[in-house]
């Protein structure tokens, strides 16, 4: 019964890469260096995105395109923050594919920016098996969480550049192990890039702008 799925699936993977790759000419054209960023609901994704505009002001001109399965409540946010932003609404859909990226695009300046988040919908599990034209992958886990979600969800911290470790100024308080949790995260992706950080103390956030101030540089 499974075989017969197996070539659907194939061929939905295989339209997915080709608009993905439309996508990247397009940014690549707009000298745009795009991040996809992957997390479950609750993360900090859109704080994220808010504190990083907040803190690259006048540095780095950045845009967002957010997905959520309903409302526009984190677009209101991040253009309140001064940054411009579109919404893609999934209707029901539990992660972005690179055509809802690439209507997306239709309202977006992409000339008025250096780097583009895409806030993908809040879900460990699929958002990492859809391309949508980025350049670089980035997770957010968050120490409420807790420390063994690399476990349940291996795959997405095996295939993402970097992960951003968010709310450290709750560890006095959680029971999670921070080194455990960077051991374990690098036993699965040993290149991966990490970032323990925190929006509210603004512990570590130096050293994440700076690493993506390179990465739009070097577009
Ligand atoms: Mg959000
Ligand atoms: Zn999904």
């Amino acid at each position: 019964m499974s075989t017969r799925r197996v070539p659907v699936i194939e061929r939905i993977m295989g339209a997915n890469d080709t608009q993905a790759a439309d996508n990247r000419r397009i940014f690549d054209e707009h000298g745009v260096h795009v991040v996809n960023i992957m997390a479950a609901p609750g993360a900090g994704k859109t704080s994220l995105i808010l504190e990083t505009v907040r803190r690259l002001q006048g540095e780095l001109r950045i845009g967002a395109i957010e997905g959520d399965v309903a409302s526009t409540v984190d677009t209101d946010k991040v253009r309140a923050g001064g940054a411009p932003a579109v919404q893609i609404n999934t209707g029901g859909g539990c992660h972005l594919d690179a055509k809802q990226v690439a209507q997306s695009l239709n309202e977006f300046p992409l000339d008025e920016v250096d780097l583009v988040f895409i806030e993908n919908v809040g879900n460990l599990i699929c958002p990492v098996g859809f391309a949508l034209g980025e350049h670089t992958r980035v997770a957010i886990s968050s120490v409420p969480e807790g420390d063994d979600k690399p476990y349940k969800y291996p795959k997405i911290y095996a295939n993402v550049d970097a992960l951003v470790i968010n709310k450290i100024d709750l560890l006095p308080y959680l029971p999670f192990d921070l080194e455990a949790f960077q051991k374990l995260v690098r036993s699965l992706n040993p290149d991966i890039e990490l970032f323990p950080v925190s929006c509210v103390t603004g512990e570590g956030m130096d050293a994440w702008t700076s690493w993506l101030q390179n990465l739009a540089r070097a577009e």
